[in-house]
């Protein structure tokens, strides 16, 4: 792997805070779908936020999107595993609980469908008057299909929603990928009726898997992910655009992306280490490893230390 850690960038623009300048982090391949080309992650030495530079344009950033993505699952009455139609459930059935911790109905937006699992969850409460956003044709066409949700087919950034029309818009691990946050921060602001929420999944860059391993750490997804904001950084920005934290919680995707970040690992091992993290792995899928790390999880969430942080914002005066 080329090492540039010596040289800072001169020419690269924090779009956080604006500042003009960086220093370079790592570089690193797309390990999760081994598209090729290599990507560097630099740091910002005003704000903190990380992010992927040089820029990469949608029309070839969208490529790295093609394949077996996560958001690609059809509706969960086709899922055909049922030990994977359970984990999927319970994993929305979860976000639902949240979300109806603060409003147990009303108007939700959710950006970044993809193929609606998220909003088929909402759907099944009956309670909720639902729409998506999502850039990918055919994930949108495939939520109206389905589900018959309306889906803005447009990435956040190029919106133009109705003024204070949501009570909830949710951001389930889409805001990395946003080409600019804080004009989708804006448009998220001013979509929200008085006092509503936003609900942001981000990856945590304070995780204990972000400190173990590194550069290996599947939060990075490269070059999927184009931002990584420290806790401070990512509640100045929401705060500066006319919102406060209410809350944040550790529940979703702890065990995934482990896996995922072990496999990462594994792609630069060799010899007696690779054939050591490969049976690492088989013993990790195995369902009663599940069981048993499951106590160690809940450890981890509680202390707000897994690989993703589910923020809420409400929107106050500016
Ligand atoms: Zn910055």
């Amino acid at each position: 792997m080329k090492n540039i850690q010596e040289t800072a960038l001169v020419d690269a623009v924090c779009k956080i805070c604006d500042h003009v300048g960086a220093l370079p982090v790592f570089t690193g391949p797309d390990r999760l779908m081994h598209h090729p080309g290599l990507f560097q992650v630099v740091r910002c030495p005003q704000c903190g936020t990380f992010y992927q530079w040089p820029e990469l344009p949608w029309e070839q950033l969208r490529f790295y999107y093609e394949g077996d993505y996560d958001s690609y699952e059809t509706a969960l009455a086709d899922e055909t595993s049922p030990i994977r139609r359970w984990i999927r459930r319970r994993y929305t059935l979860k976000m639902r609980r949240f979300v109806e911790q603060f409003f147990s109905s009303g108007t939700l937006l959710d950006i970044g469908c993809g193929t609606g699992i998220f909003l088929e969850e909402m759907q099944g409460s009956g309670n909720w008057k639902l729409q998506g956003v999502e850039p990918i044709t055919s994930a949108a066409r495939y939520v109206v299909e389905r589900f018959g949700i309306p889906v803005i087919n447009e990435r956040v950034e190029y919106l133009e929603l109705p003024d204070c029309t949501f009570d909830v818009i949710t951001m389930w691990n889409v805001f990395e990928h946003l080409e600019d946050p804080k004009v989708a921060i804006k448009n998220m602001y001013r979509a929200l009726k008085p006092n509503g929420i936003c609900i942001v999944a981000v990856p945590n860059y304070e995780s204990i898997s972000r400190l173990i391993f590194g550069k290996y750490w599947c939060g990075w997804d490269l070059p999927r992910h184009l931002f990584v904001l420290p806790r401070t950084t990512l509640l100045e920005l929401f705060r500066r655009e006319g919102f406060k934290a209410s809350t944040n919680k550790c529940f979703i995707g702890s065990y995934a992306i482990l896996g995922h970040s072990l496999a990462f690992l594994q792609q630069d091992l060799q010899g007696a280490r690779y054939s050591l993290l490969a049976m690492l792995r088989r013993l990790f899928h195995l369902p009663v490893s599940r069981v048993l790390f499951y106590p160690v999880q809940r450890v981890i969430e509680n202390a707000g230390l897994s690989s993703i942080t589910v923020w809420v914002f409400q929107k106050v005066s500016k």
